[in-house]
């Protein structure tokens, strides 16, 4: 059984159809990328899973239970966190303040190991723990965004564009945080603009073309692929 299985999913703005039935699953303990230009759906296909937009229709499944209706917290108390596209720290508060956000749902006494797991991950924000998140470098922030959804002790993380804007020596450093989240059961659901990094990373991939899943398979196929390469790799 997947952990997440999502049937048909419709996702409109207005009269734009942003999301026009996307089908896909992950199983536990996989890593799986979403592919796609710019407008393709992906932030929309994120946020859906994460309750903040409710479809039209479709129905998302989470760990067999049907969880298409439910609000955002709620989601989060399944067991579903995201680390949102473009950051989103919260400026004026100080690291240790934004990972502790994170945590708001579950009980104070048991989010001193996930604090401690971040903080390992992410040595420089250990360094960093009582410095405003808003002074921070890009990647700095993006490691408090993947760290603050850490605190949620989520069984599947999604992560909306971890790379963007940030130099390619700090996205292989973030990349590598990844995978050694991954390595400790967390399952990921990432979007990702940088097709390359993606798909060394995941097992799976499937890619979106506005609104609609055109292709989905293993990633080690997906980067041989000549129309993948000619499409997504930068043509070489
Ligand atoms: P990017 O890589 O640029 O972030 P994306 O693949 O994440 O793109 P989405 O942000 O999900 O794409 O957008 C999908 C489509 O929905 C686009 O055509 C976009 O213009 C449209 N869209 C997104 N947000 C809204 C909104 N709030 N109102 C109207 N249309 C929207």
């Amino acid at each position: 059984m997947s952990l997440l299985e999502i049937a048909d999913l419709r996702v409109n703005y207005g009269e734009i159809e942003a999301l026009k039935g996307v089908s896909l699953a992950v199983a536990q303990g996989e890593i799986v990328a979403i592919l796609g230009a710019n407008g393709a759906g992906k932030t929309t296909l994120m946020r859906t899973i994460s309750g903040l937009l409710a479809p039209r229709g479709g129905t998302i499944r989470f760990d067999g239970a049907e969880i298409t209706k439910l609000g955002a917290d709620r989601i989060v108390q399944r067991g579903i966190a995201q680390s949102p596209e473009g950051r989103r720290v919260f400026g004026t508060l100080t690291v240790l303040e934004n990972l502790r956000l994170g945590g708001f749902t579950r009980p104070r006494g048991e989010i001193m190991g996930s604090l401690d797991f971040v903080l390992g991950l992410f040595p420089r924000l250990a360094e960093r723990r009582a410095q405003f998140a808003g002074t921070l470098s890009g990647g700095e922030q993006q490691m408090v965004a993947i760290g603050r959804a850490l605190m949620a002790k989520p069984r599947l993380l999604l992560l909306d564009e971890p790379s963007l804007g940030l130099a390619p020596i700090i996205v292989q450093a973030i990349f590598r945080s990844l995978r050694e989240i991954a390595r400790t059961g967390v399952t990921i659901l990432l979007v990702e603009q940088n097709a390359r990094m993606a798909l060394k990373l995941a097992d799976r991939g499937y890619v979106l073309e506005v609104g609609r899943i055109v292709l989905a398979d293993e990633a080690k196929r997906l980067l041989a692929s000549p129309d993948i390469q000619a499409a997504y790799l930068g043509g070489e």
